[in-house]
């Protein structure tokens, strides 16, 4: 087997990272849409969207493709933090028009997530504001700001630290397991209270002033932390929450944006306008790496207060603004599929939780869980880990209606075997 032997050497030549031969000997030789095929000619369905990169499928989506070769012979890289170039504007244009906040905003380039949120953060450190709040189980990243911010895994923050100073984390409203134990799907807004009440009543008095605390970063719905979806009013709440004290909303979307909730923003779910929002994952359309910072016009940087050499990328950008194209189209069917989704996946975990096409089952044990994502492996259906004992299932956007029953067969199949 091909397969083994590559697994071999890269365990030889490769840093050790999250990947898990036991978990997933997989070798992805290419891929066609929401098929993946491995090096031994093997054939998978596939339910992770290579976390929520590949919405279109894989490679890509054939128009998105074809953007991409044709921008690739035009003009690619264009130093565009010195110069200028159309594909970026464009690029800008569209995130500012489509997002959330019925206002005037800017936007600054980058390359991944991590890096989203860095600039997320010098852009709501220029207030001059010291204090971050972030959230237990949240993920914003591996760097060192961005990490900062992260707590959905305790291994991940071991060895980096000391972190930046001044970020302070709080329990985020997770209606199944929170640490005050309440049933946050039988008493949503008592759970929210709870948290609202905890950083005003216990953090604002007891740690930091509140007019110093420059931002709140949240994830709409938690992705790393496995799938978490807060009650409906938690983000407004929040809001009135940081417009009493002046404090900056900066809404994490890499992973929940971009239509994988059946709308373009997973926060427009949830009526509220964030001040700050970042994308990456899904906007290079599984080609490219990008990130974006979408935030208030008078929140700009300085001049010359954050740049970087492959932020607006002709190729990227041009990409990004085909993937912003296809999406929107796409929203109607995400939201048609995710139907079906959620009939199907009820009753399957101890906890299903899930909208449009984000969906996560929750296994009170975690080995559970990695059997059944072990056994869907070997019928061939791909699906990750996310947080403590959680699957994710996210498939592609542009799945069929036949491709998702044909996968939720499988899984359920699993299921009965595991359990
Ligand atoms: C993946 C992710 C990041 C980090 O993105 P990278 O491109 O891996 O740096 C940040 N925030 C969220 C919500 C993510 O899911």
């Amino acid at each position: 087997m091909l397969s083994r032997k590559i697994i071999e050497e890269s365990d030889i030549y490769l840093a050790t990272s999250t990947r898990d031969p036991e978990l997933f000997p997989l070798v992805i030789d290419h891929g066609e849409g929401v098929w993946i095929y491995d090096v031994d000619g093997n054939k998978y369905l596939d339910f992770t969207s290579g976390i929520g990169v590949n919405n279109l499928g894989w490679p890509s989506h054939p128009e998105v493709i074809k953007i991409g070769i044709e921008q690739m012979q035009k003009l690619a890289h264009a130093a565009a933090n010195d110069f200028y170039n159309i594909p970026q504007l464009e690029l800008a244009k569209k995130l500012v028009t489509y997002s959330p906040g019925n206002f005037q905003k800017k936007v600054f380039f980058s390359n991944s997530g991590t890096e989203a949120i860095e600039a997320s953060i010098k852009v709501v450190k220029n207030t001059g504001r010291k204090y971050i709040i972030a959230f237990l189980g949240g993920f914003h990243g591996r760097t060192f700001g961005s990490i900062s911010l992260t707590a959905s895994k305790a291994v991940q923050r071991s060895i980096v630290g000391p972190f930046m100073p001044g970020v302070i984390h709080v329990p985020y409203p997770n209606p199944y397991r929170n640490p005050w134990h309440i049933n946050g799907y039988e008493n949503p807004s008592e759970l929210v209270n709870r948290v609202i009440e905890f950083i005003e009543d216990y953090i604002f008095v007891n740690l930091v002033p509140p007019e110093e605390v420059a931002g709140i970063f949240f994830e709409p719905i938690q992705g790393e932390g496995g799938y978490v979806i807060p009650p409906k009013n938690f983000f407004a709440e929040l809001q009135k929450l940081a417009k009493k004290y002046g404090i900056l909303l900066v809404d994490d979307e890499v992973q929940m944006g971009l239509g994988r909730t059946g709308k373009l923003f997973a926060i427009e779910n949830f009526n509220t306008v964030p001040d700050v929002i970042t994308l990456a994952k899904a906007l290079g359309g599984g080609i490219m790496p990008i990130g974006a910072t979408i935030f208030r016009k008078d929140l700009d940087f300085k001049p010359g207060m954050h740049s970087n050499t492959f932020g607006g990328n002709a190729l990227a950008c041009a990409i990004g603004s085909k993937v912003i194209d296809i999406v929107k189209d796409l929203l109607p069917h995400v939201n048609e599929i995710g139907k079906i989704f959620a009939e199907e996946l009820q009753g399957l975990a101890d906890d299903v939780r899930g909208i449009g096409l984000a969906w996560g089952l929750e296994y009170n044990e975690k080995k559970v869980r990695d059997r059944i994502i072990g056994e869907s492996f070997k019928r061939g259906l791909l699906l990750l880990p996310a947080g403590r004992s959680a699957i994710r299932v996210i498939p592609p956007l542009v799945i069929s209606e036949e491709e998702a029953k044909q996968g939720l067969d499988i899984l359920k199949k699993v299921i009965k075997v595991v359990k």
